[in-house]
């Protein structure tokens, strides 16, 4: 929105400072940044601001928020998928899960993406832009709402690539873990990337505390090249020495995710490749049946050549866990229903 301040991406000092600057009282920073944070969407719900703050408010800045455009609940297991509309028109996907533990909240962190993986539906359809933090934010406060619940998991392996937005994305992690806030501690997320190698090795410096996820989905550069364009610029070789380096300066376990793709990456030989490649890593490997998007044909492997997989993993000492699959029924895999959705605008 052109001039006006994105007042829900800002920081509680950051928030503290434009209050002052707008001549109100500081205490109403802390105010404030709790009404944003539980989601209004807009300065008249702030109920203890008096109105001609509101005013002042409404004058500079802007509420970002997002609306629910289509919602899927799984029949299976519950889980919800949302498609959110975004102050501009775009669309992005998120998807809450139930667990035991509480409710965890998959959320996106651009619209489409550039690395263009093949077996991707948000990267077959393209990047678009960005979101900033109080986009991500607005998803996760949306679906708290809209359940009446507390999330209390949060993983960023939505539609786009995490670490190719990294300021906003270091931005959100800090505003989603404030207490005054949603209050989500970092140990409690987890950033999921496919190999932006400079980026793994500057958090190696920042020592997060989240856990970070690394898409890997093969074992050597001649099948991960041909799913995963990024691995022309960054190599098997280059990601995992990376990973190991990170490993060791956060003493952080590092989960992998791979993707099951029958014929293409699920034989013995990629099991023993792979568990050489990881040997002596702090890692643990999730094993994922691939969901079949449309366009590019790819099949989930069996649950024989699965569980092959995993023991060939465990008996090289390389722990390893198949996921279920959550919301099968509902395309939980993120990108297809944004997809859909512009597909049947466009006809
Ligand atoms: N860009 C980041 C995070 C978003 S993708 C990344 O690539 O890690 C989130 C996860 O979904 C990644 O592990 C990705 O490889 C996986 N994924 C994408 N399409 C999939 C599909 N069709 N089936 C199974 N996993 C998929
Ligand atoms: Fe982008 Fe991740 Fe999809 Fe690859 S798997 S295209 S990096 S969102």
């Amino acid at each position: 929105m052109s001039g006006l301040i994105d007042v829900k991406s800002l920081d509680e000092a950051e928030l503290r400072e434009l209050i002052l600057s707008l001549g109100m009282k500081a205490f109403r920073a802390e105010q404030i940044f709790s009404w944003l944070h539980k989601g209004v969407h807009s300065f008249e719900e702030m109920k203890n601001i008096a109105k001609s703050d509101r005013e002042l408010l409404l004058q500079k800045c802007y509420i970002s928020f997002c609306e629910i455009e289509k919602k899927l609940i799984s029949e299976y297991d519950g889980t919800v998928k949302y498609l959110f509309r975004l102050c501009d028109g775009e669309y992005v996907e998120s998807v809450l899960m139930k667990y035991h533990h509480g409710y965890s909240m998959c959320i996106s962190t651009q619209v489409g993406c550039k690395m263009g993986c093949t077996f991707c539906a948000t990267g077959l359809g393209g990047f678009r832009r960005n979101l900033t933090p109080s986009e991500m934010l607005a998803q996760i406060t949306e679906a708290q709402i809209d359940n009446n619940i507390r999330i209390s998991n949060v993983v960023l392996m939505g539609m786009g690539e995490p670490l190719d937005n990294f300021e906003n994305v270091m931005k959100f992690l800090s505003l989603i873990s404030s207490p005054k806030g949603v209050g989500i501690g970092q140990r409690h997320i987890s950033v999921s990337t496919c190999g932006l190698v400079d980026r793994i090795l500057q958090l190696a410096d920042m020592k997060p505390q989240f856990t970070l996820s690394v898409s890997l989905h093969a074992p050597n550069d001649a099948i991960r090249s041909k799913t995963m364009p990024i691995n022309k610029r960054w190599n098997v070789d280059s990601l995992l020495s990376a990973c190991r380096l990170y490993a060791n300066a956060t003493r952080r376990r590092i989960s992998f995710e791979y993707s099951l793709i029958k014929g293409v990456n699920d034989t013995a030989e990629c099991a023993k490749e792979l568990a050489e490649k990881l040997r002596g890593m702090l890692c643990h490997v999730n094993l994922i049946p691939v969901n079949t998007v449309a366009e590019n044909g790819y099949a989930c492997s069996n649950r024989q050549q699965t569980e092959l997989f995993k023991n060939i993993l465990l008996q090289k000492g390389i722990q390893s866990t198949v996921r279920r699959t959550l919301g099968a029924d509902i395309n939980a895999s993120c990108g297809q229903l944004r997809m859909k959705n512009i597909q049947s605008i466009n006809s």
